[in-house]
């Protein structure tokens, strides 16, 4: 589905992303897990082709596809989705407008199946509000996840879907999540948690935990949340250049 293969890539003053690999295959779920300002929304800004950065090195590959020097239009319409993490307002536009104007681009879905969606989220309310303006953080995401259900990619980014988010709404929000990528087979996600809450919501296949730029392991997604909860994002890396395993039980086998 997706493969990312050493991706440098930054602004035009400094490099933020050092030599990213990552590999999806159709059907899996990744989370990737790290610090503030180790580069997750760089990352997912840059394979979805945001103009806000530019890439250096490396190629990113959709489908089989080199879509590298493709616009973020261009790379949305082969099937890449995302829910960004800050979502900007949009002034003089109703959510509805906007869910229609990607049902009559995309023709994936029905206006009827985006209702029933938003009231499974429990906000179809939020229907007729401008674009994410007054939104408190769990409509944020619940609004974004709304616009991806709309589009109905074939891969999936969600960054911090749980983050700004009370309890209730992570569970409402973990299995919206699941009902998007149930509706086909073969669809991909990847899930950006800080916090690593969604995870008792929805099953992972694979996390990878990035510092600094770089992804610096990856592993089961329950032995790795639990190697950050014990050691935190800098034991985890002193672990890691030591060679060690992260999340045997006990964190002190060899691997
Ligand atoms: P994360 O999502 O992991 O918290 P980001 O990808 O948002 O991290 O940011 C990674 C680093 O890059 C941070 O130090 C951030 O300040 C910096 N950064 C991100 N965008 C820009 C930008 N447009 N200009 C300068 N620095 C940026
Ligand atoms: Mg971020």
């Amino acid at each position: 589905m997706l493969k990312v293969a050493y991706l440098h890539a930054g602004t035009d003053e400094v490099e933020i992303l050092k030599g990213v690999n990552l590999y999806v295959r159709e059907g899996e779920i990744h989370v990737i897990f790290g610090p503030n300002g180790s580069g997750k929304s760089t990352l997912f800004h840059v394979i979805i082709g945001s103009r806000k950065y530019t890439i250096k090195k490396g190629r990113i590959f959709f489908k089989g596809e080199d879509v590298t020097e493709l616009g973020i239009n261009e790379r949305s319409r082969l099937g890449i989705g995302i829910a960004f993490q800050k979502p900007p307002t949009v002034k003089g536009l109703r959510l509805i407008d906007l869910v229609r104007l990607l049902l009559s681009k995309y023709k994936r879905v029905s206006e009827d199946e985006v209702l029933k969606f938003s009231e499974m989220l429990g906000v179809e309310h939020l229907l007729e509000r401008e674009v994410n303006r007054g939104f408190s953080g769990g409509e944020l995401k619940k609004g974004e996840l709304i616009q991806l259900f709309a589009q109905d990619p074939d891969l999936i980014m969600l960054d911090e879907p749980d983050s700004g988010v009370d309890m209730e709404s992570v569970e409402v929000i973990g299995r919206a999540i699941e009902i998007m990528l149930r509706r086909k087979d073969g669809r991909s996600a990847i899930i950006v948690t800080h916090t690593g809450e969604i995870l008792d919501h929805l099953n992972a296949d694979v996390a990878h935990m990035m510092i600094d730029g770089r992804i610096v392991c990856m592993g089961e997604p329950d032995e790795i949340l639990d190697s950050i909860r014990r050691w935190g994002y800098s034991g985890c890396l002193e672990r890691c250049m030591r060679g060690e395993t992260l999340g045997n039980k006990g964190g002190d086998k060899k691997g």
